[in-house]
Order: structure tokens, then C-alpha cells, then sequence
């Protein structure tokens, strides 16, 4: 990745020029966002910078292991601790998004203060002015190795030592499914290299993000795939609902959903998937879209449920009913797939 030297420069001054910067990721956090924040977090501690990390809500329990993450504070739990953070900031760096929307209640705060930001991301369209410096780019797998180009062409490798290295590691591999998507750049495989070289102990990854499931998550796996799955054949699209009741009989726990949007893409003839969760009984779903090749769930989401993402994996909003929202995806996708599909 090739950065240009005035934004380096310009990174270099804001930083050597902190004495508190506050990173932040976007609302649910996935492993891109937390691996990004905590890779930046323990590069500081290890330059001997004073960094904070504020979270708009609970980190999921698959990442937790992650170094640095006992030092989250969570504006949902600890809301006084999060605004003085953000308050006493003289730098903010934004992770893993591109509109302060997505960081959920912390937007109002953060749209309150002057304070420069620093933006490192990988979503198309970054919102107009979301902050001083943007290290922007949408070919990159994840932020994660966005942050590991950086911190080689700031000239910073040295810092980079195996807690740095397992939290960006975890980022690449969670935003590609493994390798398996958005990962045909060479660059990406070079960097994963250097990371395990320094250290990553990769079992130990996998066992902490992919093997550590609850019993209630595996049900409730079971449970969707058996029961909740509907395809849409004509559209070449299958989708998953799952109501507020599904969830509480599993003991849902943020982050038990991870992942189950995938699963409908795994059968032969499904190029679009989609997951519906209500998180508020009648009131708000929460949707998550995944498609394959040329087809841009980012902006079909944008267009009808509010969101936005990547081409191939994007997420949105209902405020209603589950029902409602799977109503206009029945009426809304053909038509979609059809235009597009033309293209
Ligand atoms: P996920 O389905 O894993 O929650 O999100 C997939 C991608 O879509 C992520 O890159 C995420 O940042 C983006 N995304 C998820 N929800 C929203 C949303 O409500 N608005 C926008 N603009 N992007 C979203
Ligand atoms: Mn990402």
C-alpha cells in the first residue's frame, strides 16, 4: 500500500504531539474493528504513548482475550468514564468506519468536540468531513491490515511485537472469512506472514474466535439453519429471521450471531444472503447483507434499509416490526437483482 508523504508527516505531528488519543471502532464491534483499536493501543503503549480505547458497546466475548482489551471502556456501561475520555482527547482516531453515525450514542459526543481525528478505514464513501486525516482505502481486506502497512511506512515495525501482531492477524482473518473472501492481494498474505513471524500464535486465535462457542450459540445455530432459513430461488437470495423470543430461549450473548449471515451462501445457486434480527420486540431490526461477485448488497441497503457497508457485506436498519421488514425485502430485492443483474 502506498501512502502519500504529507499525510504521514501530518500523522507523525498529531501523534508526537498527544498527550491522550482515543481510539474508537463502530457500534458492534467485529473483529476488525476491536483487533484494529487494540492493535493501535498496544503499538502506543509500546512507543510510550498514552492511548485510550471507548467503545460504544460491549465487546463480544470471542475477542476479549485480545491484549488491552481489560482497558476497554464501554460507553454503554460506563458512560461518565467514556465522555471524560473523549473529553480530556487532544487526538481522536477513528477505526473500522466512515460516518460517526455508526458509532451510536457516542455520535453526539463526538460531533460536540473540536478535537482533530484521524480516520483508518476500508468502507467506501467516507461522510464529508469525518475527520482531519483519512487513511482510506476500499481494495484492502480490513482496517486491520490498513493499520499494518501504516505502521510499517511510519516507520514503526519495531513496535510491532506479538500482541501487536495477534490483534491485527485477527482482524485480516475475521473481515475475509479466513482468507477466503476479499483477500486476493498478494500484499494481504505478505503481511499476514511478517505478523505470524512476529510471534502470533495462530491455534490459540482460532481456538479463542472460532472454538470457543456457547452451547446456546450452536442451538441456536441449529435452530436457524433448520428452522428459520427461507430461499429465495428466482432472486438467487436466502435470508434468516430471528425474533427477540428466538434469541432470549438461547440466551443470546453479543456476538452468538456472528457469522450465521454466511451460512445461506454455502448453498449452491444463493448469491445474496441476508440476516433479520429484531433487537427490540415490534420496534428495531437490526439486518445484515452478503452477496458474491458484482452484486452490491452495500447499495441495496443503502437504498432500503438505511445502511451501507461494502459491496459484498453490508448491514442496515428497520424501525418496525420483523415482519414488516422482511416484507419490503421480498417486495424490494427481485426488482434489485433484476437491474442489476443487467449491469
Ligand atoms: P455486519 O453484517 O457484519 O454487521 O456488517 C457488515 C458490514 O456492513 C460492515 O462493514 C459494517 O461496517 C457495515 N454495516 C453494518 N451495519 C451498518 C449500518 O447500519 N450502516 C452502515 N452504513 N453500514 C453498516
Ligand atoms: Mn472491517
Amino acid at each position: 500500500m502506498d501512502f502519500n508523504k504529507e499525510q504521514l508527516s501530518q500523522f507523525r505531528t498529531y501523534t508526537d504531539n498527544a498527550s491522550s488519543i482515543v481510539l474508537i471502532p463502530h457500534k458492534n464491534s467485529d473483529g476488525d474493528a476491536i483487533g484494529s483499536i487494540l492493535g493501535w493501543y498496544n503499538l502506543f503503549a509500546n512507543r510510550g504513548i498514552n492511548a485510550k480505547v471507548v467503545v460504544p458497546d460491549e465487546v463480544p466475548e470471542n475477542l476479549s482475550w485480545m491484549q488491552g482489551a481489560a482497558d476497554i471502556i464501554v460507553h454503554e456501561q460506563d458512560e461518565l468514564k467514556a465522555v471524560s475520555a473523549l473529553c480530556n482527547a487532544d487526538l481522536l482516531m477513528f477505526l473500522d468506519f466512515n460516518d460517526i453515525k455508526r458509532t451510536g450514542d457516542l455520535a453526539g459526543v463526538i460531533s460536540g468536540l473540536s478535537t482533530p481525528r484521524v480516520m483508518i478505514d476500508h468502507h467506501p464513501d467516507p461522510s464529508p468531513g469525518v475527520a482531519n486525516l483519512m487513511f482510506s482505502d476500499v481494495a484492502v481486506s480490513s482496517t486491520c491490515e490498513i493499520s499494518y502497512h501504516l505502521m510499517k511506512a511510519m516507520c514503526w515495525t519495531d513496535a510491532i511485537d506479538s500482541r501487536v501482531a495477534e490483534c491485527l492477524y485477527s482482524g485480516i482473518i475475521t473481515d475475509t472469512g479466513v482468507l477466503s473472501y476479499n483477500s486476493s492481494n498478494p500484499q494481504t498474505y505478505l503481511a499476514v506472514a511478517d505478523l505470524v513471524s512476529r510471534g502470533t500464535d495462530k491455534g490459540k486465535i482460532h481456538r479463542e474466535i472460532f472454538q470457543s462457542n456457547s452451547i446456546g450459540r450452536m442451538r441456536l445455530l441449529g435452530h436457524v439453519l433448520c428452522n428459520k432459513l427461507e430461499v429465495m430461488a428466482g432472486s438467487g437470495a436466502a435470508f434468516i429471521s430471528l425474533s427477540k423470543e428466538d434469541l432470549d430461549r438461547h440466551h443470546y450473548q453479543p456476538g452468538d450471531t456472528e457469522g450465521f449471515v454466511n451460512y445461506p451462501l454455502g448453498i449452491k445457486g444463493i448469491g445474496i444472503s441476508a440476516m433479520f434480527t429484531e433487537k427490540e420486540k415490534d420496534k428495531f431490526v437490526k439486518i445484515s447483507f452478503r452477496s458474491r461477485d458484482n452484486m452490491p448488497v452495500n447499495l441495496y441497503s443503502e437504498k432500503y434499509f438505511s445502511g451501507g457497508g461494502h459491496k459484498n457485506a453490508a448491514g442496515g436498519e428497520w424501525n418496525g416490526t420483523l415482519e414488516d421488514a422482511i416484507k419490503r425485502f421480498k417486495e424490494t430485492l427481485p426488482g434489485f437483482v433484476d437491474e442489476n443483474r443487467k449491469k
